[in-house]
């Protein structure tokens, strides 16, 4: 058996006891020439996280730290590494390697290389070692998914950004988000709260869609322009074929999710991109639904590097804000995070912090 490093972090062991956080230590890959060493100062809490490990999403590789919203600081980088250094403080988010060589990797679309990686839960092919995530001391990654952080954005706030935050700015980048558009942002949860942020910045009609009216005021601190409450009676009737996108962080197409109301908002080929990924993932449509507008239907995943590095840019410029809960890393804590996150009882995102304290300076 070969000797590999190890760093320590906070492992679920199986999902049947997947809100008890266990403190172990665990190998990790070799350093590669390319690759960065970080001490981790802050990680946020992503619903993707709890369908991992709660089992929601199928088998995983226990045991697992979680965690894909990671700040911390380089503390080694290999020989051949140009894009970070020993001192900078950098972000990872959800990926952490892909082949950097296939049409999808050359034309910045590395999120959809089909040979992509996870932060967390992925094999590394050599060694059969298991990524894993942010709830750790320590991550060692390639240095392309490692991201500079700007100074005037605090880690805490800069942690959800990189997984929730690039989520909703590449779709609503890389589809026209902008001045003279008229954007929806379906969901108020950690995700949507960054719609709006952006779709704010970024300078388009911004509105937010959610059940009921409880967020409405929220949503219109972060900026949003309107709003609408999919539970009022004929709550699109005054909006039909009036917008360019729609942007839907809804984690839950079940009873009541009436996608062809959402679509009857969409102007001609408007378009509505999906970002949510809910367990029970069955959309009901007809081709009816779309033959009105000629509105088109996809979705999305994470973001490039050069779109990571724009967000970034955009809410140091705009001096933009994640609005955080910021929770002091223990067992403990990760315990109760998780289940607030799956009550909703978060405005908008958790961040772990005080990492100095549990894994030491
Ligand atoms: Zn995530
Ligand atoms: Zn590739």
């Amino acid at each position: 058996m070969p000797k590999y490093d190890k760093y320590v972090g906070f492992q679920v062991n199986s999902p049947d006891t997947y809100k008890s956080f266990h403190k172990q230590e665990f190998d990790v890959k070799p350093f590669g020439d390319n690759d960065v060493e970080v001490k981790i100062e802050a990680c946020g809490v992503c619903s993707s996280d709890v369908h991992t490990i709660s089992g929601g999403w199928g088998d995983q590789k226990f045991p697992l730290a979680v965690g894909h919203e990671i700040v911390g600081r380089v503390i080694r980088v290999g020989p051949k590494v140009t894009l970070a250094k020993e001192g900078m403080r950098v972000g990872v988010g959800a990926q952490s390697w892909s082949c950097l060589e296939c049409r999808q990797c050359k034309n910045d679309n590395e999120t959809y290389c089909p040979r992509q990686m996870d932060t967390y839960g992925a094999v590394w092919p050599d060694t059969g070692i298991v990524t894993q995530g942010g709830y750790s001391s320590h991550v060692r990654t390639h240095e392309y998914w490692t991201y500079p952080i700007p100074d005037a954005i605090p880690s805490a706030s800069a942690a959800p950004m990189l997984c929730a935050g690039i989520t909703t700015y590449s779709p609503l980048v890389r589809n026209g988000c902008g001045p003279g558009k008229k954007v929806a942002i379906v969901g108020l949860g950690g995700l949507g709260h960054f719609g709006v942020l952006w779709a704010k910045a970024l300078g388009a009609e911004t509105w937010a869609i959610s059940r009921s009216h409880s967020k409405e005021a929220d949503a219109k601190k972060m900026g949003a322009d309107g709003f609408l409450a999919t539970q009022d009676k004929g709550w699109n009737e005054a909006h039909k074929m009036t917008f360019d996108l729609i942007v839907s962080t809804a984690n839950s197409f079940g009873e009541g999710f009436d996608m062809a109301a959402y679509l009857a908002l969409l102007d001609v080929h408007g378009k509505w991109i999906s970002v949510g990924l809910p367990e029970e993932a069955t959309l009901q449509i007809k081709p009816q639904d779309f033959m009105a507008n000629g509105c088109l239907i996809g979705a999305s995943h994470l973001g490039s590097r050069r779109e990571m590095l724009n967000m970034l840019k955009l809410a140091a410029d705009k001096k933009i804000d994640s609005w955080v809960e910021s929770v002091p890393i223990s067992a403990e804590n990760l315990a109760k995070t998780i289940e607030r996150l799956e009550k909703n009882d978060v405005r908008y995102r958790f961040t772990m912090v005080d990492y100095d304290k549990e894994f030491g300076a």
